[in-house]
């Protein structure tokens, strides 16, 4: 039973990591932001609620977000251990899972230097249909554009423009930062320097966690 929690700014590798994570330990990961653009695709209430937010690089109101949260971890296949990505990312939303008992063991915060952000996003593309991850550079799909593992056409993220990822980082050092703080009083806070590769941070992780993914 493992509940983690990653932190860390947009672009630090938390989605990569989580993937990695919860195929080898077996356990979902809740990505916020992957439920909140499914939403949006889809046009559901919350997806138009959220999308100006999303798409200019504000954060979503806590009351959304920790609605959709508390609903997704009550699902079955949670009760083994989760992983939290891109949630909490304000103090409230932190103790709004204190508050209805959801205690987490260890948050990782994976960090970056803010001028490495912006290659990382700028070259990032998603598969919208199977939610898999590339990078142009680092992680390039066999065929450019496709995704390797369904066939569908990549995408790059509307909020990975160079404006709107500027405004994501201030949001980042002014809201979501200070998230190491509340979770180090706790004891339960784990830093982790991002390395030059997937496979090196994810190997820090492991020490980290004590376990072999
Ligand atoms: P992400 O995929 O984690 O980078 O999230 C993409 C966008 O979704 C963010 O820039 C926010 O607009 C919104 N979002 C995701 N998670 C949260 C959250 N915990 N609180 C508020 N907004 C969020």
């Amino acid at each position: 039973m493992m509940k983690l929690i990653l932190l860390g700014a947009p672009g630090a590798g938390k989605g990569t990591q989580a993937a990695i994570i919860s195929k080898s330990l077996g356990i979902p990961t809740i990505s916020t932001g992957e439920i909140l653009r499914a939403a949006m695709k889809n046009g559901t209430p919350v997806g138009l609620k959220a999308k100006e937010y999303v798409e200019s690089g504000r954060l979503v109101p806590d009351e959304v977000i920790i609605g959709i949260v508390k609903e997704r971890l009550s699902e079955e296949d949670c009760a083994n251990g989760y992983i939290l990505d891109g949630m909490p990312r304000t103090i409230p939303q932190a103790e709004a899972l204190e508050a209805c008992g959801i205690d987490v063991d260890t948050a990782i915060s994976i960090e970056i230097s803010d001028d490495i952000i912006f290659d990382r996003i700028t070259g990032r593309r998603l598969c919208t249909t199977c939610g898999a991850m590339y990078h142009v550079r680092s992680v390039p799909p066999i065929k450019e554009g496709i995704c390797d593992t369904c066939g569908a056409a990549l995408t790059r993220r509307k909020d990975d423009q160079p404006e709107t990822v500027m405004v994501r980082l201030e949001v980042f050092h002014r809201d979501t930062e200070r998230l190491k703080k509340f979770y180090e009083t706790r004891g339960k806070l784990v830093v982790v320097n991002n390395q030059g590769s997937i496979e090196a941070t994810t190997a820090l992780i492991s020490e980290a966690l004590g376990v072999n993914l």
